[in-house]
C-alpha cells in the first residue's frame, strides 16, 4: 500500500477483480486545489472496456458473496473499518490534499467511514423480512430480502471516501457486489478505499473501482446488461440523464442531487447561535456540500440585529490551506469551478461582505449578499461555493413560502425557541432533512439521508432505509 511517506507521486490504476491495473501511462494528474503544483496522484485511466472487465469480475464474485451468511459478510465489513482506522491519519490528509477539505472535516469524514462500515456490518446480520398470514389454511407465507446482483455506484468528489462507502457498505451488506466509478477529481481517495478493502481481505471482485471519464465510463455502466441497479450522487443535470437511462432499461436507480438549502431565522432565535451555524453551514469547505446553507431567510424584525452577528461569524472562519489545523474554508475544487462561480457573481452587484483569500489555489472569498429577491438566480441556482444569499421575510408563513419556492428540497433549518413555529415549519417545509436550531449540514450517518423535489429520485440513503434500495423483496408461500 502506498502511503504519504513515499517521496514520489503515486501512480494509481483501476481496481478490478482484486488487482490494481497498472499497465500503461498515466493520463490524469489529480492535483491539490489549494496548490495545483502539488500532484496527489497520477492515474492510469480505463475506457469502456474496463467497465466490462469490472462488471465481469463483480458478476463472477456475486454467487459466493451472496451465499455467505450475514454475519460472515459483517466480518469483512468490520475488518474493512479496522483497516481504515489504521490508515485514518493518512486518509484524512489525502482527502484534504485531493479535494481541499479542511483537515478537521477530513478527519470527521474518515471517522464517518468507520461508523458507516460498522453500522452496515450490523445491518448485514439484520436482513429480516415479514411473516404474513396466508389465505391458504396451514400455509407459511413470508417475505425475504434478496440482493440484486451487481450494482453500479457513481459518486461525486465532495465526500470522496464517505459517499462511495455509504453506498458500497449497504450494497455489500445486503449481498450485492459493487462497481464504483468515482469522480475524476477524487481518484486517489477512491483507490485508497480499494487498498483498504484489499487489505481487509474482501474477496476479489466483490468491490471494484474504475478510474476515468464520467461520460465514457458512466455511460458504459448505465448500458451494461449485468448491472442491475445504479446509485448516483452528483449534479441534477447528470442525475436526470442517469434516471432516464435506467428507467429505459427498467433497472432500479437512485439519484441524489443538488440543493439550495435555506435557513430561516425568527425574532425569538438565539441570534449568536444562529449566526455561527448559518455561517458555518454556508462557508465551511467553501460551501461545497450538497447540504450547505446557501440561503438565509431572516424575519424583518431581526435583520438589523442579525446581520452584524452573521458578518462577524463569517469573518471568524479562517480561509487558508486545508492542511492548516484551524482551516474552515479551503479552495473550490477546480479552476473551472472558480471561473463558473466568479462568472455567476459578476453582475450581481456589491456584496454586503466579502472575505480575503490566499494568492495561490482556487479560492473564492466567503461572500454574503443581502436583500436578494427570492426568485433571482442568486437565490435559485446551486453555486457550490462559499456564497450566501440573505432575503427578508415578513413572517414565518412568508419565510416558509420563500424557502419552498425553489426546485430543490434537500435540507432546511429553522432557528427559533418557539415550539408552535417549529411545528408549523416541520410540517410545511419541503425538504428531505428538516432541522431546528441546527445547521443544514451534518446529518447523522445512521439516519435516512435524501431530498424531495429536484434533489432526489425519492429513495433514501444511509440508516436502515438503504436496505430498501439494495434488496428486492421475494414473497414466499409454502403450503402443507
Ligand atoms: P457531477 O454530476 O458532475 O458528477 C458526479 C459523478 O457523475 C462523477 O463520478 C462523474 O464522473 C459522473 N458523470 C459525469 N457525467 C456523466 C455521464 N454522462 N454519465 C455517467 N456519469 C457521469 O457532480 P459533481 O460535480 O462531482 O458533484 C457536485 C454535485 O453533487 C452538486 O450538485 C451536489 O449538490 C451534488 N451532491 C449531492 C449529494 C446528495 O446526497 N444529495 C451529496 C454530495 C453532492
Amino acid at each position: 500500500m502506498q502511503t504519504l511517506s513515499d517521496s514520489s507521486v503515486p501512480v494509481i490504476g483501476p481496481y478490478i477483480g482484486g488487482a490494481f491495473l497498472l499497465d500503461g501511462a498515466p493520463t490524469i494528474d489529480s492535483v491539490n486545489p489549494a496548490n495545483p503544483s502539488d500532484v496527489v496522484a497520477r492515474a492510469i485511466v480505463g475506457g469502456a472496456d474496463t467497465v466490462d472487465s469490472a462488471v465481469g469480475a463483480a458478476s463472477a464474485a456475486h454467487p459466493a458473496w451472496s451465499s455467505l451468511t450475514g454475519p460472515a459478510r459483517a466480518d469483512y465489513l468490520y475488518r474493512w473499518a479496522g483497516q481504515i482506522q489504521e490508515l485514518s491519519a493518512e486518509m484524512a490528509t489525502i482527502v484534504a490534499r485531493e479535494v481541499g477539505k479542511p483537515i478537521g472535516e477530513a478527519k470527521g469524514e474518515v471517522a464517518r467511514c468507520i461508523a458507516i462500515l460498522n453500522y452496515y456490518a450490523g445491518e448485514a446480520v439484520r436482513q429480516t423480512g415479514d411473516v404474513i398470514p396466508g389465505l391458504a389454511p396451514g400455509s407459511l407465507q413470508y417475505s425475504l430480502r434478496v440482493p440484486m446482483g451487481v450494482v453500479g455506484l457513481i459518486t461525486p468528489w465532495n465526500f470522496p471516501v464517505a459517499i462511495p462507502l455509504w453506498k458500497a457498505a449497504p450494497a455489500l451488506a445486503c449481498g450485492n457486489t459493487v462497481v464504483l466509478k468515482p469522480a475524476e477529481t477524487s481518484l486517489r481517495c477512491a483507490v485508497l478505499l480499494a487498498e483498504t478493502a484489499k487489505a481487509a481481505g474482501l474477496p476479489a471482485g466483490v468491490f471494484n473501482v474504475l478510474l476515468g471519464d464520467g461520460p465514457i465510463l458512466g455511460s458504459a455502466m448505465l448500458d451494461h446488461p449485468s448491472i442491475r441497479a445504479v446509485s448516483f450522487t452528483g449534479s441534477a443535470r447528470v442525475g436526470a440523464m442517469v434516471a432516464e437511462r435506467c428507467a429505459r432499461r427498467n433497472i432500479k436507480f437512485q439519484t441524489e442531487m443538488g440543493g439550495k438549502n435555506p435557513a430561516i431565522v425568527m425574532p425569538d432565535a438565539n441570534l449568536t447561535q444562529a449566526a455561527n451555524l448559518v455561517a458555518g453551514g454556508a462557508m465551511r469547505f467553501a460551501g461545497q456540500k450538497c447540504t450547505a446553507t446557501s440561503r438565509v431567510i431572516v424575519h424583518k424584525d431581526v435583520q438589523d440585529a442579525f446581520l452584524p452577528e452573521l458578518v462577524a461569524a463569517i469573518e471568524s472562519l479562517k480561509v487558508c490551506d486545508p492542511l492548516e489545523a484551524d482551516c474552515a474554508v479551503g479552495p473550490v475544487i477546480t479552476e473551472v469551478s472558480l471561473n463558473r462561480i466568479q462568472a455567476a457573481l459578476k453582475d450581481v452587484g456589491k456584496p454586503a461582505y466579502q472575505g480575503r483569500v490566499p494568492q495561490q489555489g482556487f479560492f473564492v472569498p466567503p461572500t454574503l449578499y443581502t436583500e436578494v429577491p427570492g426568485d433571482s438566480p442568486l437565490a435559485q441556482v446551486e453555486l457550490f461555493g462559499p456564497v450566501l444569499a440573505m432575503t427578508t421575510a415578513e413572517d414565518l408563513d412568508h419565510a416558509i413560502a420563500l424557502a419552498n419556492g425553489i426546485e430543490f428540497g434537500l435540507s432546511a433549518s429553522l432557528f427559533t425557541r418557539d415550539l408552535p413555529s417549529a411545528l408549523k415549519y416541520v410540517h410545511r417545509i419541503e425538504a428531505g432533512m428538516v432541522r431546528v436550531n441546527a445547521d443544514t449540514t451534518g446529518v447523522d450517518p445512521h439516519a435516512p439521508f435524501g431530498g424531495v423535489k429536484g434533489s432526489s429520485s425519492g429513495s433514501r440513503e444511509q440508516g436502515p432505509a438503504a436496505k430498501d434500495f439494495y434488496t428486492e423483496i421475494k414473497t414466499i408461500q409454502i403450503n402443507p
